[in-house]
């Protein structure tokens, strides 16, 4: 039997909630039928953080690795889904683990509830405090995805948790769509598009159970 595939991306489209302040994405044409053209061109200006997507180092670092460096077997794997739909603020360890985190877990998705999805920005969103994070990345964490717009707080000017991860060697997906997943162990597929070096990558990102 073939197992089925959830796509949890967010589309990289006009009408997609962007980060206030931030380009959203809008279309045009280039060439247009509609004018007498003998093929449709569209035209797309956007940020590359408009739905689904993987930052890169670059993200926060002057001297970072952009998108074009960001490893695939990150994105590719195993991966666990954890709700915390009921919590506010910083999650710690022991959030995580009542929760269902098992140590070792190389790709954690939190589902915040706190998403674009739903069609308008969120005010706020849970984030991993950093001392978690730290304890994550030592503990295997190579891929941390959320269903809202950062792995940080909408306020932060640190980007303390962008920070901890790719120091530690570990990647971001942000801006997933978990609505309709149940927590547990599933098989992550998201590589980022093949792009230059940019600071984030749209990511088409499905999951199969187990
Ligand atoms: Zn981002």
């Amino acid at each position: 039997m073939t197992r089925p595939i959830h796509d949890i991306s967010i589309a990289f489209a006009p009408g997609t909630p962007a980060w206030p302040g931030d380009t959203p994405c809008s279309c045009g044409w280039s060439w247009a039928m509609a004018d007498g053209a003998s093929v449709n061109v569209s035209r797309m200006v956007t940020s590359p953080h408009v739905g689904t997507h993987a930052d890169a180092p670059l993200h926060v670092a002057r001297d970072g690795a952009g998108a074009d460096h960001l490893p695939l077997d990150a994105f590719v794997g195993l991966a666990r889904v954890i709700d915390v739909r009921h919590l506010r603020g910083e999650i710690t360890l022991p959030h995580l683990e009542a929760a269902g985190y098992l140590s070792g877990t190389v790709r954690l998705l939190l589902h915040t509830g706190q998403t674009v999805a739903n069609g308008t920005f969120p005010e706020a969103w849970p984030t991993l405090a950093p001392a978690t994070v730290r304890a994550l990345v030592a503990d295997g964490l190579r891929l941390l995805g959320v269903d809202c717009p950062s792995v940080d707080a909408r306020e932060s000017q640190t980007l303390e948790v962008h920070r901890q991860l790719f120091g530690g060697g570990a990647f971001v997906l942000e801006n997933l769509d978990l609505r309709t997943i149940r927590p547990g162990p599933y098989e992550l597929l998201a590589p980022p598009l093949a792009v230059g070096a940019i600071d984030a990558a749209p990511v088409r990102a499905l999951l199969r159970p187990l």
